[in-house]
């Protein structure tokens, strides 16, 4: 019987994952099927009530249910239970187990992005949602000593902060209001930015004016796109980097958690690099069916 994963987002169109994980399950010649199930929040319990049958092996969630899928969950691991946020599930029989893949993507991703350099100890975090947490998670584990997040709605990032909680006793943890004036302070003492908003996912937009971005700033978007913040960044002289790099290692460590089978990294990341030339502009969102050119630029007119 062909087992099924399936993506629960909204949105959830076009996204890379499927190509992603469906080209992997092919070259191994396991009989799978990746499935994108777009499902607004007041549908996420159904949907996971779904999985418990015996055709799913499992899957992932992404926009805007990773933390709301905590409490559907029977057991989590230490890494989904640190940051509170979940973006794989596989079963126990009619079990659900929640994982978080995110946080080990997101520490390849910074590992490639600072490269020979010494990592850096502090960082500007945009974005209090579930994609941040495993940012701010990754930076904790990372050895970072001072982590700013700044959100839209602050309570956000103050409850994310309430969250971690005795694991950043030893270090300065803080959130703070989206004002320009301070976030312009905040960059001026660190050395990474993160952006974990979805601004610039589906608009040609970016979360900071361009005037404040520093050449010693190594700038990381997670949206897996060159997004205006990042051609502003490259334009101030910052080392820059995209989503692509936690995309494809979040996916890898999913797919081993649902198969037992070593990811086929390079199947992998081909696939995403061909979705990618036929214009999806995102991590895990729509495409504006925009093909980028050569140096991998999107086309600035946005969705
Ligand atoms: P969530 O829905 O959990 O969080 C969205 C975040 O974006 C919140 O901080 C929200 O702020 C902020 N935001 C959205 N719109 C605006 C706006 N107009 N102005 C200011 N802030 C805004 O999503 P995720 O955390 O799961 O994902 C966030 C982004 O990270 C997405 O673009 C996603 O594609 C990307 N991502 C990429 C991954 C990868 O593997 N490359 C992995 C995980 C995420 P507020 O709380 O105030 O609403």
């Amino acid at each position: 019987m062909t087992k099924r994963v399936v993506l629960i987002g909204h949105p959830v169109a076009h996204s890379l994952s499927g190509d992603m994980q469906q080209a992997a399950f092919d070259h191994l010649g396991i009989d799978a099927r990746y499935e994108l199930w777009d499902r607004p929040p007041v549908e996420l319990a159904e949907a996971i009530a779904e999985l418990r049958t015996e055709d799913f092996l499992g899957a992932n969630l992404t926009i805007p249910h990773k933390e709301r899928v905590v409490p559907h969950v029977d057991r989590q691991t230490e890494e989904a239970h640190a940051t509170g946020a979940i973006n794989t599930l596989t079963k126990e029989g009619r079990k659900l187990v929640g994982h978080n893949t995110d946080v080990a993507g997101f520490t390849v991703a910074l590992d490639r992005l600072v490269g020979k350099q010494k990592m850096p100890r502090t960082a500007v975090v945009l974005g209090a949602g579930g994609g941040s947490r495993a940012v701010v998670l990754g930076l904790i584990r990372g050895g970072f000593q001072r982590i700013v997040v700044f959100n839209r709605h602050l309570h956000r990032a103050e409850s994310m902060f309430k969250h971690f909680g005795k694991s950043a006793a030893h270090m300065d943890l803080r959130a703070m209001p989206w004002h320009e004036s301070i976030i312009e302070a905040e960059l001026a003492k660190a050395k990474i930015l993160v952006n974990a908003t979805s601004i610039g996912l589906v608009a040609d937009e970016s979360p900071v004016p361009a005037e404040i971005l520093t050449p010693d700033l190594m700038v990381l978007d997670l949206i897996y796109a060159q997004t205006r913040l990042l051609r502003d960044a490259a334009s101030a002289g910052c080392k820059t980097s995209d989503g692509e790099q936690m995309l494809l290692h979040q996916g890898a460590a999913a797919f081993t958690l649902w198969t037992g089978q070593p990811a086929p990294i390079d199947v992998m990341h081909a696939a995403l690099v061909d979705a990618r030339a036929h214009g999806v502009r995102s991590a895990e969102g729509e495409p504006d069916g925009t093909p980028v050119d050569a140096a991998g630029t999107a086309g600035t007119t946005g969705a």
